[in-house]
């Protein structure tokens, strides 16, 4: 089987040609090593980075900026959005503070991006 992936390691972007044949990988249209790598981590298990906004009560902004300690299956990407979705914390937050931890069974927490002060009434 062959799927086609972009490469994002680098700005080149590269069009990677990714095929698997009894769990032998042959990669075509990368231009460095790493683009071979990239190629079959995405075609068996491809992960991501989880960057978004948490709501927040008492900050000095509405929403606050949160981020996985480590890249995420994609398939679980969208449920552990709507779990951030629908949570709602109070201020003060400092970063890094532990937001959700092993969100979804990923055996990944999501942290506090920026810190987020009380707002003075
Ligand atoms: S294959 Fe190499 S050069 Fe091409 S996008 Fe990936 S990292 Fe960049």
């Amino acid at each position: 089987m062959t799927s086609e992936f972009i490469c994002i390691v680098c700005p080149n972007s590269c069009r990677l040609m990714v095929a698997e044949n009894g769990g032998k990988f042959t990669v075509a249209g990368n231009e460095c090593p790493r683009g071979e790598k990239h190629g079959i981590h995405e075609y068996q298990n491809p992960t991501r980075m989880l960057t978004t906004t948490v709501a927040i009560a008492g900050g000095t902004l509405p929403r606050l900026p949160v981020i996985s300690a480590e890249e995420i299956p994609k398939i679980r990407i969208k449920r552990c959005l709507e779990v951030l979705y629908k949570m709602k914390l109070s201020a003060p937050v400092h970063c890094g503070d532990i937001i959700v931890k092993n969100i979804c069974d990923t055996g990944v927490d999501v942290v506090a991006s920026r810190s987020m002060k009380r707002k003075e009434e």
